[in-house]
């Protein structure tokens, strides 16, 4: 899949977003370089809403290696973009730029790093009854991801109805639900921004049961109270900060064809925010 052009020794690759400073891409990805013995940089731009399709062709211009696309500019990168792949193109979200040729391709690997997240922590979705609570677009992206990955079904729980309706659009395995189908479920997904806060819970832990895999896409903190109280109940829990991992490296074998070891780059982000919190 990867880019066609021949690297030079001097590439260059960013993230386009805003605001944009708290992203961890380039701790991640300037890691994944260093380890694979690449001299390349890796640099962030605040790129307000608006500006999507002139980042790219500012990419074009600069020629640039690939770009990570972040909030608010997915869906109209997705609009700009000479070709979509299969989950940008369903989810008309890209958070990947890659070259090909003269062609700029959107991707969008955030379900898949959900997917491989979990598969990283022995947890098969493959046959698993998930429910994921939220309906945004982190949760647009897990449900089309585990509908990908042969999930038997995909339950969608969202404070707003509508919202959750299209998102179950996105597999065939999909439907709408309430908190209660979690008592069912094999894997718990928190998928809404609730959980930022240390005692903040997206919804009430006695929807779940002991043996669960409860995840939870917030990862800022890390350990979220959704964890510690799934914890406590006897759930196995795993954290955002694998998503985010694992969907950077699915752009680095987009952009560079390797496959970066993936606790090298976790280690490299949980070292960035123990910095951040010394401050
Ligand atoms: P989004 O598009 O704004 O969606 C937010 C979701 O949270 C919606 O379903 C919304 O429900 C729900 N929500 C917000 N406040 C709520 C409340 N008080 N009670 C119940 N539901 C509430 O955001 P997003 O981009 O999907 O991101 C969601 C979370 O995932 C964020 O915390 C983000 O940081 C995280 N994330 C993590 C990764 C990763 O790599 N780990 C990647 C992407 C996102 P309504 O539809 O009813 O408004």
């Amino acid at each position: 899949m990867g880019a066609e052009r021949p690297h030079s020794a001097s590439e260059v690759a960013a993230v386009i977003g805003s605001p944009i400073a708290h992203s961890l891409s380039p701790t991640l990805h300037r890691a994944a370089f260093a380890a694979a013995g690449l001299d390349w940089s890796y640099v962030a731009f605040d790129v307000p809403a608006g500006s999507g399709g002139a980042a790219l062709e500012a990419m074009r211009a600069l020629g640039l290696l690939g770009l990570s696309v972040t909030t608010p500019l997915k869906a109209e990168v997705a609009a700009a973009v000479d070709r979509l792949a299969p989950a940008a193109s369903a989810l008309a979200s890209v958070n990947t730029v890659v070259r090909e040729g003269d062609a700029l391709v959107g991707h969008s690997t955030d379900g898949a790093g959900f997917v491989a997240s979990l598969h990283a922590a022995d947890v098969d979705v493959e046959g698993a009854r998930v429910v994921v609570v939220g309906a945004g677009g982190a949760a647009r992206s897990v449900v089309d991801a585990l509908g990908r990955a042969a999930a038997a079904e995909v339950i969608v729980v969202n404070r707003t109805p509508e919202r959750a309706e299209a998102a179950a659009a996105l597999a065939d395995v999909a439907r709408i639900g309430a908190l209660s189908d979690a008592a069912a479920a094999d894997v718990v997904v928190n998928a809404t921004s609730v959980g930022m806060g240390a005692d903040e819970l997206p919804f009430d832990v006695d929807a779940l049961r002991p043996g669960q895999v409860v995840a939870d896409l917030v990862y800022h903190p890390l350990d979220t109270a959704l964890l510690r109280a799934a914890a406590a109940i006897g759930c196995r829990t795993v954290d955002g900060l694998g998503m985010l991992v694992h969907q950077a490296v699915a752009q680095q074998v987009l952009w560079t064809g390797s496959h970066p070891d993936p606790d090298l780059l976790r280690g490299a982000a949980l070292a960035e925010l123990s910095r951040r919190a010394a401050r």
